[in-house]
């Protein structure tokens, strides 16, 4: 044991350094103590989170994470203000976006299913719906259209009409079968929408920028890749709202129904914030007039942002003069906007173990409405309880059976406890959280001042240039050689620079001055605008940038952009008298102008021969 502890303690010792303020490359940074403690402290009773039997302190603790969380964004938790919020935690941002689609799809397709159960059993509901009419009279395309809350009253009025109806238990259990067999999940989608002709299978929307875990959410879920709709993004690589609208007004045209749309809060290569507030109220529009959709918000990087505009002892949300306070730019109108809209969503996905500074796995998914736990429960809890039992005393209770209402089974009530400690003891509001989230985006202000000024600096040699404001706390910049006008040029060149920023497994950690990472913009995936400003800008010809590439010495059908996650707060810090971000702007200057001193001394520059160009390990 000896033996292999060391071993494993030595190979360890070879990880990224993500405590370091000389590691800003990806989401990752050194963790908040109370994480860490009470992590580490739970884990020695190894209790499981699958239900409160195996995990009597941890579950509870969980539950409240996921309301600490919900009051961040601005969800209801008190019940006696209507309707209240649940959340619960996930391995990380990409289960939390399954379950976000999950949870749609059980809802969105429950009337259906309803209306077909009652057809079987010869009964009908008065006065339910959006319209208050029996649930007979509503076309399919109409039952489709329900909104979250429509659907979550339909369940509680059916309940309350079968109980005073008088219903046999045995009858009830009958109606109960026919409803399970006739859910999507229960037929299957090819038998549910081979039924139900007239509805097609649904779309659901996202940016381009959206994180890939999205494309996965639709294999896994089986809806089809295809049903996966991209909405361009603008110059600024947030989503373009006439876009948006224009799929909105197709798809309600052509009558397909779309499960759900997704808003980015960070984006995972930019951190950039798409327009909430606007896609809210093209949602709210579209519902008006009888085309439903669900919005969630992927804020898996950025969710925590949200702590800067919560007041302490109300939790209100804050003017933005007061987010703006010792900020040179944050937050924007727009972003104000964007951040302010987060509580008008459907559901949320947030990673504590990315900015909420914990260790993995901590991903989390918080829900507006707890009503839609009784539509993906194992137990078909719907019509089981006729009693109608939804107060929030029993809502809970059911909770407490935790692998009932998520995708996941046994999972760790250590991660449950280490957010709960550290959401206690750095409270998620601007006088505390907030701080920590303030201090990141303080430090994208000062790199961007600086890299400007490096950019000056160096005008004679090199183009320097940032491709879009780095509105948050992630920053991007290309780099390209004076006088040089081929993208394949350029990005040759980020890339060997980038060579020294970047951990490679035959050269010790410790050799390294700081670690960056790196991103691209993609030919096809962009604004077209965008690319063409962001090439002429760096003075190159945009016929060099092409949609493919014929062999892998030509890398031209992608922008390199060095990047550069601003999570260690403390990168102002002083280091002998100069602090980080100063130290890596000179350090990249060096490796700037060495790389400029080969490029000179090489014959020719097309003679970039084979094994020049580092290969992609990313
Ligand atoms: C990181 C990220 C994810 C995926 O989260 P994991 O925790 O890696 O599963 C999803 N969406 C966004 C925006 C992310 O930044």
């Amino acid at each position: 044991m000896r033996q292999e502890l060391q071993e494993l303690s030595a190979e360890l010792k070879n990880a990224a350094p993500f405590y370091s303020p000389r590691y800003i490359g990806h989401m990752n940074s050194d963790l908040l103590l109370p994480g860490v403690i009470a992590e580490f402290m739970t884990m020695m009773y190894n209790p499981n989170n699958v239900a409160a039997e195996a995990g009597p302190a941890t579950v509870p603790r969980e539950l409240e994470v996921g309301w600490q969380l919900a009051r961040m964004f601005g969800y209801n938790t008190d019940p006696e203000k209507g309707t209240t919020a649940w959340g619960h935690l996930t391995s990380g941002g990409t289960i939390a976006n399954y379950e976000g689609i999950w949870n749609f799809r059980e809802v969105k397709f429950y009337p259906i299913a309803l209306a077909e159960a009652a057809g079987v059993m010869g009964i009908d509901f008065e006065a339910v719906g959006p319209e208050q009419r029996k649930l007979s009279e509503y076309s399919k395309w109409a039952l489709v259209n329900f909104s979250i809350a429509d659907t979550v009253d339909l369940l509680a009025s059916v309940k309350r009409q079968i109980s005073a109806s008088g219903m046999k238990p045995k009858e009830v259990k009958q109606f109960k079968g026919i409803i399970d067999r006739e859910t999507l999940v229960g037929l299957g989608a090819a038998d549910f929408f081979g039924k139900h002709r007239e509805i097609k299978p649904p779309k659901v929307i996202v940016p381009i920028t959206a994180h890939y875990s999205w494309d996965k959410s639709l294999k896994v879920l089986g809806l089809g890749l295809n049903n996966l709709v991209l909405v361009k993004t603008d110059k600024k690589m947030c989503l373009r709202i006439d876009h948006f609208e224009e799929l909105i007004d197709t798809f309600e045209n052509e009558q397909i129904p779309v499960l759900g749309a997704v808003g980015v809060l960070g984006s995972t290569e930019f951190s950039t914030i798409d327009p909430i507030d606007e896609m809210l109220e093209i949602r709210e529009d579209a519902y008006d007039r009888g085309f439903y959709f669900g919005l969630h918000i992927d804020a898996a990087w950025g969710g925590y942002m949200c702590s800067l505009f919560r007041r302490e002892e109300t939790n209100q949300f804050c003017e933005r003069e007061e987010v703006h306070e010792d900020l040179s730019y944050f937050p924007s109108q727009e972003i104000y906007d964007a951040f302010k809209a987060v509580a008008d969503s459907d559901s949320i996905t947030v990673d504590p173990h990315k900015l909420g500074y914990l260790p993995y796995p901590c991903g989390a998914f918080v829900a507006r409405n707890m009503g839609v736990i009784d539509f993906i429960s194992q137990k078909a809890s719907y019509l089981y309880d006729i009693k109608d039992d939804r107060s929030h005393k029993s809502q809970v209770e059911k909770l407490i059976n935790l692998g009932q209402f998520i995708l996941e089974g046994s999972k760790p009530g250590a991660a449950a406890a280490a957010a709960y400690v550290t959401h206690r003891v750095v409270p998620l509001n601007k006088h505390h959280f907030g701080r920590l989230v303030k201090v990141t985006i303080k430090q994208c202000e000062y790199f961007y001042k600086k890299i400007t000024t490096l950019a000056n600096e160096l005008d004679k040699k090199v183009l320097i240039k940032i491709p879009f404001f780095p509105e948050t706390n992630i920053i991007c910049f290309a780099v390209n050689v004076k006088g040089n006008d081929k993208l394949a040029l350029m990005n040759f060149f980020g890339r060997r620079v980038f060579e020294r920023l970047k951990i490679n497994r035959f050269e010790p950690l410790q050799m390294k001055e700081f670690v960056g990472s790196y991103t691209s913009l993609v030919h096809g995936k962009i604004d077209d605008e965008l690319a063409h400003e962001v090439l002429c800008d760096l003075e190159i010809d945009t016929q060099t940038f092409v949609s493919d590439v014929t062999d892998s010495q030509s890398q031209a059908d992608h922008i390199f952009l060095f990047r550069h996650s601003l999570m260690s707060p403390w990168l102002l810090h002083r280091w002998e008298n100069k602090n980080y971000i100063d130290r890596y702007i000179d350090y990249l200057k060096e490796l700037i102008e060495a790389e400029l001193l080969k490029l000179s001394k090489a014959k020719p520059m097309q003679q970039k021969k084979k094994g020049t160009s580092p290969a992609e390990s990313e």
